[in-house]
């Protein structure tokens, strides 16, 4: 089986390119640029040394990998989790190459992150670990070079102290150069719930063609962090039926699938108790379970490699909307396609957010400050087109919801590889 994150990515290449290499004249340079794409263009190890708040050092392993820049600057966020490899660094910034060039934003696509749970370190921790990561990848960064981001538990907050450790260091202001920043210091409205935003354009485009109507839709959400918690409040919003939601200890489903939670009282109900569990008209179940629900659309919006080849099979949903990166191994995508589950893949339905850091970009780079409302405007025709796209793709070569994306995707990247002469 499976499970390297890397390696998956790579297998999605390759079945995007033996679709493509018909449409190639040149089948030589078609396959070396494959090739190339198929590993990072650059590849930054670093330990990084903290004092701790016990007054000793401890080292933190990090990365940041620059996969391909051929449509623009590298872009793409930085993780913080104790399950950070240099695979999955590889394979998230693979992704994000492909979508970027799914909703056609002028960047390439990279991924940073350190092994660490920061839920173990202190305030002052978190700040001297994230000014450290800053000064180590500094020399690698920069507004027309690469354009960090927040990525799993990684925060405005972090992108502050990053963007002031690099300033300080080229000793002028660059605000472009950290999206997802706070407001105060040249973040973009809406950028906190654009993935999420993003997402539920994507739910509704869906349901359209699937001829589903929100409120007879049930819906189940894995995660409720940033993505997940704004994916869920949002489709609840539009009247969709949002019936199972999780955290990473476990999940909850209503007693009554024809009624929807209640988001934000979920969220309130987990503040003051310490956990979702025992949420009013709910039962428990684990995030397995969730997975295997009697539900309409399932949203897995927290890790990759969470549908596999072991439990696809036991997938109820009509349809998967994937919030997180990579979480449909390309076993599972096999298992669902026969079984006519059609799952709208993380390139194209998590795109929101990295969509909205590109117009917090812009607005940097010229001096704008934009309304929630212009940014919502911009974003929501690039997200309906490249769901169009990808259908037409779809329908066209008969192949699954992640091959059609990816084979636009593809494209757009190997055209900018030829163009350069790379
Ligand atoms: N971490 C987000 C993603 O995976 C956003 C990246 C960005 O804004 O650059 O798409």
């Amino acid at each position: 089986m499976l499970n390297n994150p890397f390696l998956n990515a790579q297998e999605q290449l390759r079945q995007a390119a033996s679709l493509l290499e018909p449409q190639y004249g040149d089948k030589k340079v078609f396959r070396a640029v494959i090739q190339t794409l198929m590993t990072p263009q650059n590849l930054v190890q670093v330990e990084l040394s903290i004092k701790m708040d016990n007054g000793k050092t401890q080292k933190f392993k990090a990365f940041r990998s620059q996969h391909n820049d051929a449509r623009g600057p590298f872009k793409g966020g930085i993780r913080y989790h104790y399950n950070v490899s240099v695979e999955e660094v590889k394979a998230l910034s693979m992704w994000m190459t492909w979508k970027c060039a799914t909703t056609g934003i002028p960047y390439g696509g990279a991924k940073g992150g350190i092994i660490v749970d920061p839920s173990k370190l202190s305030k002052g921790e978190v700040e001297r670990l994230s000014r450290a990561y800053a000064r180590a990848i500094t020399p690698y960064i920069g507004v027309w070079k690469d354009v960090p981001a927040p990525d799993v538990n990684t925060t405005g907050q972090i992108m502050a102290w990053m963007l002031d450790e690099y300033e300080k260091i080229i000793g002028r202001h660059e605000p472009g150069v950290f999206t997802g920043k706070p407001l105060e210091i040249g973040g973009s409205l809406g950028r906190e719930e654009a993935t999420g935003k993003g997402g539920v354009r994507v739910l509704e485009q869906l349901a359209k063609k699937l001829q589903l109507k929100p409120a007879q839709t049930t819906v189940a959400v894995q995660g409720l962090g940033n993505v997940g918690y704004w994916f869920a409040k949002l489709a609840a919003e539009l009247g969709f039926n949002v019936v199972a939601v999780s955290d990473s200890r476990g999940g909850i489903v209503s007693n009554d699938m024809k009624k929807g939670l209640n988001i934000d009282a979920v969220m309130a109900h987990k503040k003051k108790m310490g956990s979702i569990a025992g949420f009013t008209g709910t039962r428990s179940v684990s995030n397995a379970e969730l997975l295997e629900l009697p539900v309409d659309v399932l949203v897995p919006a927290a890790l990759e490699n969470v549908i596999t080849a072991e439990n696809a099979g036991r997938v109820h949903a009509k349809a998967i909307v994937e919030m997180a990166n990579g979480p449909v191994t390309p076993e599972a995508d096999e298992i669902l396609w026969k079984k006519h589950i059609l799952s709208v893949p993380d390139v194209l339905s998590n795109a929101g957010g990295v969509t909205v850091s590109y117009f917090e970009w812009v607005q940097n780079l010229y001096g704008y400050a934009w309304t929630k409302k212009e940014v919502f405007a911009k974003l929501e025709p690039l997200m309906v087109d490249a769901f169009n796209h990808m259908w037409d793709m779809h329908e066209k070569k008969n192949v699954h919801l992640r091959l059609a994306a990816y084979v636009n995707a593809v494209k757009r990247v190997v055209d900018a590889m030829i163009l350069r002469g790379r």
